[in-house]
């Protein structure tokens, strides 16, 4: 299938100025974008962005506060440093840290709220979140408590502020089969209304992802979407696995791809999209550098490609970021940066009415642009 993007004119030296991310840094990827306002007033849609990793320094010291002597700073200066990772296994430590300070429902409510309010600050209109509820029942919050503490903030957040949010649930891997069943009970029994779809994350190295077939299967014959994370620190294997083994409809990251040209035809000819997530693959060290960051080789490739921030505040980034950082590496326009956002809407699991209302919105919002 031909590529959606426009190129623009620019010369290819260009885009790797400034674009490699010294190992004393990794986080340091911003770029300064000609399209920042364009993609700032673009109405977006975002499929791969985790709960709690998407704590905003503001909302952590928030928790942090309620929970005096917790490990993470309840200073919000504090945090950009003690979200400095020397690897994968290091973030996921840091990241267990904050799920520490979510005790209640409340504290959950608080979370679900205010990502919903920095979504809704970057013109997200629909997202879905990409929750792990065993972590969380693992700490003794009641699931019921925990479900009923998400919704109100997703039902909140539609009254609100107009934003439409849906909930991934997800096996944290790195916990095993027990983290698994409970995964999918929360998934099939506690079920709550927002739910769409059933994942798989943490680490991959030591977690092959067969072993959650079973889980899948159930998920999947409860009318659940598979969505795994793949490809993102192991290589194409891992991704085939997820497509033979968990149905996956989407894969996330699944940056390894680009080294098996035979796995990059399957994925272009069945168009099963790609959540990318440019700027947490150099914070993770799973790509070294942007400028080698295999994205404009799955656009070349005719692979749908989504824009998404994984764990923006942990890796210093926002949805809006990501989109320069693509339009960057993929040279494109505002019509190439348009067809990103429409990309995402086309790959999500949203309601039909809202897929429709959205892209309408995107087309309108570059109509007008260019028109201007
Ligand atoms: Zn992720």
């Amino acid at each position: 299938m031909p590529s959606p993007f426009q190129r623009t004119d620019k010369r290819t030296d260009e885009l790797t100025d400034g674009l490699t991310a010294p190992l004393t840094a990794p986080m340091t990827t911003t770029v300064s974008s000609p399209y920042a306002g364009f993609i700032a007033g673009l109405p977006k849609a975002e499929l791969h962005v985790h709960h709690v990793g998407s704590a905003s320094p503001r909302i952590v010291a928030e928790l942090a506060s309620r929970h005096p002597g917790a490990a993470v700073p309840a200073d919000e200066a504090k945090l950009a440093e003690y979200f400095t990772f020397s690897d994968f296994a290091h973030f996921v430590t840091v990241y267990l840290s904050v799920v520490d300070l979510i005790k209640d429902g409340e504290d959950v409510r608080t979370l679900t709220y205010g990502i919903a309010e920095n979504m809704h600050a970057l013109n997200v209109r629909y997202a879905e979140l990409t929750v792990s509820p065993h972590s969380h029942l693992d700490r003794g919050i009641p699931g019921e408590a925990f479900m009923e503490a998400i919704e109100d903030a997703r039902l909140a957040a539609e009254r609100d502020l107009g934003l439409v949010l849906r909930w991934c649930f997800d096996i944290p891997g790195e916990d095993g089969l027990r983290a698994a069943d409970i995964t999918l009970d929360a998934a099939t029994r506690l079920a709550p209304a927002g739910l769409v779809s059933f994942g798989l994350g943490g680490p991959e190295i030591g977690v092959p992802r067969p072993q959650f077939k079973p889980h899948f299967d159930a998920a999947r014959g409860a009318g659940l979407h598979s969505v795994p994370h793949a490809g993102e620190t192991t290589g194409p294997g891992t991704i085939w696995d997820a497509l033979n083994d968990l149905g996956a409809e989407r894969i996330g990251h699944g940056t390894s791809a680009a080294q098996d040209p035979e796995l990059l035809a399957h994925l272009a000819a069945h168009q099963i999209p790609l959540e990318v997530c440019p700027t947490s693959n150099i914070a993770t060290r799973a790509v070294a550098t942007l400028a080698e960051h295999p994205l404009a080789d799955f656009v070349a490739a005719g692979c749908l490609v989504t824009i998404n921030s994984d764990d923006p505040p942990m890796f210093a980034t926002d949805l809006n970021q990501e989109y320069a950082v693509a339009a960057e590496l993929l040279d494109l326009d505002e019509t190439g940066i348009a067809a990103l956002a429409r990309n995402a809407v086309g790959a999500s699991f949203a309601p039909d009415d809202v897929k429709v209302s959205l892209t309408g919105e995107i087309d309108s919002y570059l109509a007008r642009h260019l028109a201007g």
